[in-house]
């Protein structure tokens, strides 16, 4: 891909008022811009900064001055971007930065592309471009979880689990081509055991990947979780208490919450894409039909489903027709109003669900429980932030497509097919890699990632 050689400028900082601002502007003529727009108090201009020094000052728009500011210098390749770098950190008002980007562009600077400057890094050969990926995840991030293993990914790990596999495939590839090349000479490590062996092990590693998706993503993305129960269970009450404030309506009539409310929440270090639904039970209403509906889709598309009871009542048939529903399914049985006396049949449920857990919802009560019932179920408690996994389905389809063109690879030699017909499918699995890395791929998928990036990361 052509490198882009202008100067471009961008907010680094959320648009919004805050103690500080940052404009970011990267390229060979960012000190120059720099030396136009910013008069530091020592006198010295920017242009003649070493990298890595920071400067106190003042910021002009044609001899005007709009803020005083921290000028940070950077040197080629010792930067984000691998490019000169400035930064000007101003006050964080949403005028004072709009005001020194504007600026900066007057000077000659160009307005930055969303992701630009981690493109750029990729560009420059400071980020391989799962690693730039992982940044988007960090900056994304919502949870404890999440932020870990995107913090893991940008330090390479994924990037280096990766290397070693296609490096070994690589040394496998020389040893074929040889054989290619000269196929009456006896060629070092290209009989069949020994072949088999390096695409087993690496095989091996790349299905590890593909396991720990769901995981994952589950863990980066947050769950997909339906509260769902009858009318009256408690279940706004529950969203309302594991996000903290009312955003569901709590009434005593039943049918209230008519649609499905979202809401995203922390639950102990994993993140829950929460919908509480509309109360589950036979209706002649049209629009509370609709809501019922949609939740007992949401019930199937959802990677766990907090299953509430009153436990102060006995079950209904709504009740049993929800335990059917569950059952089979990533189901975590709630039982609520436990500061009541207890008339729910905990037997019954635990017939269908295996897990349960005794909550108050009105009175805040079982929410660590409720927790460890979660981590267990999903498995999210042995997750290991410190662990390569894979980010994206961009980069799940690499690995995937490596690891079928090495499955076809060992059946070849299973089946005593010709090297060059392997080596054909090694060669295919190496680039699956390198697409993963960034090393070899198209600058159509470049700009697609990079797109989705913020303006001024
Ligand atoms: P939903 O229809 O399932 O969403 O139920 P709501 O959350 O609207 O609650 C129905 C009623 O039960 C409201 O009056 C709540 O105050 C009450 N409620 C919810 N949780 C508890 C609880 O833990 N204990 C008691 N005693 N009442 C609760």
């Amino acid at each position: 891909m052509l490198k882009d050689q202008r100067t471009i400028a961008a907010i680094a900082t959320p648009r919004a008022a805050g103690g500080i601002g940052i404009v970011r502007v990267s390229g060979k003529d960012a000190p120059a811009i720099a030396d136009k727009i910013f008069k530091a108090k020592s006198g010295k201009l920017p242009s003649q900064s070493e990298g890595y020094r920071a400067h106190y000052g003042k910021v002009f728009s044609k001899e005007r001055a709009l803020d005083e500011a921290i000028c940070l210098v950077f040197r080629a390749p010792h930067s984000y971007t691998g490019e000169d770098t400035v930064e000007f950190h101003c006050h964080g008002g949403l005028y004072i930065t709009q005001s020194v980007l504007r600026a900066a562009l007057d000077a000659g600077a160009f307005p930055a592309a969303a992701g630009e400057f981690t493109k750029r890094a990729y560009l420059n050969g400071r980020l391989s471009l799962d690693r730039a990926e992982a940044v988007m995840s960090l900056i994304s991030a919502q949870g404890e979880q999440a932020a870990q293993a995107a913090l893991t990914a940008l330090e390479g790990s994924l990037a280096g689990e990766i290397k070693t596999v296609a490096d070994e495939l690589i040394a496998a590839a020389a040893k074929l081509n040889a054989w290619v090349d000269f196929p009456d000479e006896e060629i070092e490590d290209t009989d069949p055991e020994r072949l088999k062996a390096v695409f087993k092990s690496a095989l091996d590693k790349l299905q590890g990947l593909l396991d720990s998706y769901d995981l994952g993503r589950a863990v980066t993305n947050g769950v997909e979780t339906a509260i769902v129960g009858r009318p009256n269970v408690g279940k706004s009450t529950l969203m309302n208490l594991l996000t903290g404030y009312d955003k569901s309506i709590v009434t005593d009539y039943a049918g209230t919450t008519r649609d499905i409310v979202e809401e995203t929440v922390n639950l102990g270090p994993l993140v829950l894409r929460l919908a509480d639904t509309a109360g589950l039970r036979p209706t002649d209403d049209p629009v509370e039909k609709i809501g019922v509906d949609r939740a007992l889709k949401r019930i199937e598309r959802s990677s766990l489903i907090l299953a509430v009871f009153d436990g102060s009542d006995s079950l209904t048939p709504e009740d049993k027709a929800l335990l059917s529903k569950c059952a089979g399914k990533p189901t975590i049985a709630v039982i609520n109003k436990t500061d009541l006396d207890r008339n729910l049949d905990l037997d019954y449920i635990r017939k269908t669900i295996g897990t349960l857990v005794e909550i108050s919802a009105s009175q805040g009560w079982g929410v660590e429980a409720l927790t460890k019932a979660v981590e267990d179920l999903l498995g999210t408690a042995d997750f290991d932030a410190g662990a390569a996994i894979l980010a994206n389905e961009r980069q799940r389809q690499c690995v995937l497509r490596a690891a079928n063109n090495l499955s076809e690879a060992l059946q070849g030699l299973e089946s005593g097919m010709t090297l060059d017909a392997v080596a054909f499918s090694n060669e295919a699995a190496i680039e699956a890699l390198l697409e993963l890395s960034g090393e070899k791929v198209s600058d159509a998928v470049v700009n697609e990632i990079f797109s989705n990036f913020c303006v001024g990361k």
